[in-house]
């Protein structure tokens, strides 16, 4: 049996109460010899501070490049609002991002059907909804430079952000959708806008020569950034696999997330490049919601996007793609039995605690098995 080396980084606020559900489960698997796991835990964010004085030590940090895969909580939280700037908790999971190189973003947007009254849009549009935004997250405008706010002769200011894409940055992020839509529908929508940008031309060029060259097979499409997200709301189900670069990806993501409901509802995955000597990606899984300081402490946070992310971890790190299928579907089930936490039960209902939810879930899962 394969031993994968798992990091754990709870984090702050109610990131170590879900990640304790995320966790039973990979106890679970390891316990049961299904999969085997080497689990290691470290600080990150305001816990890390307050031990270290930095939102990430030198030693997590070479635990997390040493690791197959990282579970990230969240960080945050009033008590560290004055830190110093560099050690806010946020700098943690920003060093993580980038000194593993975790250029893909991968933010699923999966309707469940039990949830769909939930979205703000109509039930027959969302039901059964399963797409993933593929965002660049290492370049673009909100790195390139110049970056700055300069003060001109008149006396006005002005501010400026600089796009920047290189083939190379396109090219591998344009890999990373291709290789999902193989594993989903087989089909990329690729949003730019080639109109009026010049970085919107390269990635359309890009896009379609990797495309012709290495993905023929995966059905591909140019849509307009702006168009995409008009689509995104009127028939969201058209899409399997978007491709976009890191502002179009930042602001697409989350209007697709919306679809479905609540935040405590929605994992994520950032990925680096391929090693070409072990074939491994470095990898951290972590749910798109922050440490909600409003609800910790109270065993009332959703756990189920920081599950949803372990089975990301199971499918894209661990190579255990009908575990993670046998994992999402435990959710849905749980889900259609009617157990909910405060944040997506109907006013007046009863809700579960986190650990009941997580509970809830492992059962599941044991049944799905
Ligand atoms: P938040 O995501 O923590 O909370 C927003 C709202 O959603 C709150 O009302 C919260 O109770 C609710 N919520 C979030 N996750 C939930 C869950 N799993 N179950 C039930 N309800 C949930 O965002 P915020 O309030 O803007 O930020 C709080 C702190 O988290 C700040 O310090 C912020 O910087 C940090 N933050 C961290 C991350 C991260 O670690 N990746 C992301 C966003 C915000």
């Amino acid at each position: 049996m394969a031993n994968f080396k798992l990091l754990l980084l709870p984090g702050d606020g109610i990131g170590p109460e879900v990640m304790g559900q995320a966790e039973a489960i990979v106890s679970f698997l390891d316990k049961q010899g299904i999969v085997g796991f080497s689990v290691e835990r470290d600080l990150v964010g305001g816990a890390a501070y307050d031990a270290h004085g930095v939102a990430i030590s030198d030693a997590a940090m070479d635990r997390a490049q040493e690791a197959d895969a990282v579970l990230f909580g969240a960080v945050g939280g009033p008590k560290w609002d004055k830190v110093p700037y560099q050690h806010r908790p946020e700098a943690g999971l920003l060093r993580l991002r980038k000194d593993m190189g975790l250029f893909a973003n991968l933010r699923p947007a999966i309707c469940y059907p039990a949830l769909a009254d939930a979205s703000s849009l109509k039930k027959e549009l969302v039901e059964g909804l399963d797409m993933m935004i593929v965002r660049e997250l290492t370049g673009g405008v909100y790195f390139g430079e110049p970056k700055e706010i300069v003060t001109l002769e008149n006396g006005e200011k002005r501010g400026v952000d600089t796009q920047v894409y290189t083939t190379h940055e396109i090219d591998r992020i344009a890999r990373v959708a291709f290789d999902l839509a193989r594993l989903r529908r087989n089909k990329v929508s690729s949003a730019e806008k080639r109109n009026v940008m010049k970085t919107g031309v390269l990635w359309n060029e890009v896009v379609t020569a990797i495309h012709k060259r290495d993905y023929s097979d995966v059905t591909l499409e140019h849509v307009l950034a702006d168009n995409c997200a008009m689509q995104l709301v009127r028939t969201p189900k058209q899409f399997d696999v978007i491709v976009c670069d890191n502002l179009f990806g930042d602001i697409l993501s989350d209007v697709a997330a919306m679809l479905t409901g609540s935040l405590g509802m929605l994992p994520s995955a950032s990925l680096g490049a391929t090693d070409i000597n072990t074939g491994k990606r470095k990898a951290l899984y972590e749910p798109v919601h922050g440490s909600a300081p409003d609800i910790a402490g109270q065993s009332a946070a959703n756990p189920l996007a920081m599950i949803a992310s372990l089975a990301m971890a199971l499918r894209y790190s661990f190579g255990e793609g009908k575990l993670a299928d046998a994992l999402e579907a435990a959710l849905a089930d749980v889900l259609a039995a009617g157990t909910r936490t405060r944040d997506i039960a109907a006013p007046g209902t009863n809700a579960v605690s986190t650990t009941d939810m997580g509970s809830a879930v492992l059962k599941a899962f044991q049944k799905r098995l």
